[in-house]
């Protein structure tokens, strides 16, 4: 038994001992991916569930490491948040995202409608010049306000008071949309929801998990049916995150969901892709 759990710490230590490496490996090359251009963006479209047109895509950020390969944002925005690049990192994916959109909306002659969806981070939130910023951006950009949703989660906001909140609520009043991402996963009541400056909730893809197959678990189904119900009371539209199955769609559809994305509709992948699908749509 002994040796049995002497063989298991090491393993244990051997393991950790490599995240260690690899932690610092990643920590070093961080600061200069930026400029070395090692970033990209794949974009992944949000569907409307009424009809199935395409209304935009949620921008997702991946690292294309000399060494280890392409780095998913877990494996690197962490890092990026504890060592501050999380603010350069996350403006530069704002202004590919927006130049994104513009092209978008230039390609699509008859559907000028197409959004975009950018994560922020809570680092970026709190940081002085994200509304000034985030406006010149748009600008720049020759994008209306309404043609981003900025998705920030519900833990961010949590315990934040009217004067934390006051950024959110300057982007709101000028017409960008505010998502809720990973709702549900939180801590959140009825009162606190009503007092922030969202327009949307992204439900986390926990509550759809149930709805893959058929027959749907009961339970999930009607903690669904209760969020849209209490969402839309809010007049918030509700996004479901997760979609992997047309079963699953098809019970969210009816279950009143707006918004759906998932790899059942496409994957994250390469802006292009999301201007075929949008104009598979309109034709
Ligand atoms: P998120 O905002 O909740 O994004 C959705 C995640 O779910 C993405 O993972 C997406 O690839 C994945 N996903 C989409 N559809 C499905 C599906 O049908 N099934 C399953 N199993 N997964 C699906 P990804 O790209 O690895 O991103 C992870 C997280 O990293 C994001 O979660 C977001 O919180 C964060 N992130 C991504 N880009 C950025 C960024 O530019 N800035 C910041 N601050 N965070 C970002
Ligand atoms: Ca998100
Ligand atoms: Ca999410
Ligand atoms: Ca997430």
């Amino acid at each position: 038994a002994k040796a049995a759990g002497g063989n298991r710490f090491e393993i244990a230590d051997a393991d950790s001992n490599a995240r260690v490496i690899a932690r610092h490996s990643l920590t070093n090359g961080l600061p200069s991916a930026l400029e070395k251009g090692e970033f990209f963006i794949e974009y992944q479209p949000l569907v409307r569930l009424t009809d199935g047109t395409v209304r935009g895509a949620e921008a997702l950020v991946r690292w294309l490491h000399p060494v280890h390969g392409v780095l998913g944002p877990d494996q690197f925005i962490p890092l990026a948040e504890d060592t501050g690049l999380i603010v350069p990192l996350g403006r530069w994916v704002l202004e590919q995202a927006a130049r994104q959109a513009r092209e978008w909306r230039d390609a699509a002659e008859d559907d000028a409608s197409l959004r975009v969806n950018v994560n922020l981070s809570p680092c970026q939130l709190s940081h002085p010049t994200l509304v000034s910023d985030t406006v010149a951006v748009l600008e720049n950009a020759g994008l209306c306000p309404s043609a981003l949703c900025l998705e920030v989660t519900e833990n961010d906001l949590i315990g934040a008071d009217e004067t934390a909140l006051r950024p959110l609520r300057q982007l709101a009043d000028l017409g960008v949309d505010i998502a809720l991402d990973d709702f549900g996963t939180g801590y959140s009541n009825l009162s606190y929801l009503r007092r922030l400056p969202v327009s949307q909730l992204k439900l986390d893809r926990s509550f759809t998990r149930g709805m893959q197959r058929a027959p749907a678990d009961p339970v999930d189904v009607k903690i669904v049916e209760g969020i849209v119900s209490l969402a839309h009371t809010l007049d918030l539209a509700v996004t479901v995150e997760g979609v992997e199955t047309a079963v699953q769609a098809e019970h969210l559809r009816g279950l009143g969901c707006d918004t759906a994305q998932g790899w059942y509709y496409a994957r994250p992948g390469p802006p292009e892709r999301l201007h075929t699908l949008a104009l598979a749509d309109a034709s």
